[in-house]
């Protein structure tokens, strides 16, 4: 955009804080205290599923958390999500994804692209967003993952697919289920339409919570089945115990 439209769009409209609401002085999304309260998942965490470790004191890079040790076939070659899933990364969450905050998803963008360094420098083809049954996206009117892959891939230049995978059964919100019933629920509710698009190809999932992976899960497991490569997963939370 130019710099003058932008000046005259940042009087007419400034940015705001996404959690609070107060005006800013930049673009970046939070003010200073709402900054503050986030908190962003930083190392040492397991190299494979990017959980934190409750133990700060190491910096090794090399370490895997037991979870991962002990499961030895995951679908992921690695995952990774921007913030802890908290009071604070919630409001902005629950705002980007029912206030239509639409403008957040740049934001977003920026923190995925860091919190996703490891998945980078590894490689990647294509960015694919959790989809959503046709019924729930014209309740919604949009994709929360769809518009964070949009913007992640302007920021990269890594193209984005939004067609090739497809939730073709509607299922239960899986915020109201727990484990077993969670990946219950999400079983089989997703399909490759295009499988020569994704054969070959080393992918990213793209959603906005990291909450058990059921949802996750699924997907890579079609996404394995029609040739691809890798699949990795970034989120913008993760729910997890200190
Ligand atoms: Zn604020
Ligand atoms: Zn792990």
């Amino acid at each position: 955009m130019g710099t003058i439209l932008k000046d005259i769009l940042n009087f007419l409209l400034p940015p705001r804080c996404m959690c609070c609401g107060k005006i800013l002085a930049d673009d970046n999304g939070l003010c200073p205290e709402c900054f503050n309260q986030m908190t962003f998942i930083s190392m040492p965490y397991c190299k494979h599923c990017g959980l934190p470790f409750a133990d700060r004191s190491s910096l090794n890079r090399d370490m895997i958390c037991p979870a991962c040790i002990r499961e030895k076939k995951s679908p992921f070659r690695m995952e990774r999500s921007a913030l802890k899933y908290d009071l604070a990364s919630k409001k902005a969450i629950l705002a980007f994804k029912f206030m239509d905050k639409t403008e957040n998803a740049k934001v977003f963008a920026k923190w995925l692209k860091i919190a996703g360094q490891d998945i980078f420098t590894a490689g990647v083809d294509v960015f694919i967003p959790v989809p959503l049954h046709y019924r729930r996206l014209i309740m919604r009117r949009y994709n929360q993952s769809a518009l964070l892959a949009a913007a992640l891939s302007r920021l990269t230049k890594i193209p984005a697919d939004f067609s090739s995978l497809v939730k073709f059964r509607s299922t239960k919100p899986q915020a109201a289920l727990l484990g077993q019933a969670r990946r219950k629920n999400i079983r089989n509710a997703f399909k490759v339409k295009h499988p020569e698009r994704i054969k070959g190809k080393r992918i990213v999932l793209i959603d906005d919570v990291l909450t058990t992976g059921s949802t996750v899960r699924e997907c890579a497991k079609v996404l394995l089945n029609a040739g691809a490569v890798s699949v990795d997963v970034l989120t913008i939370a993760r729910v997890y115990k200190d």
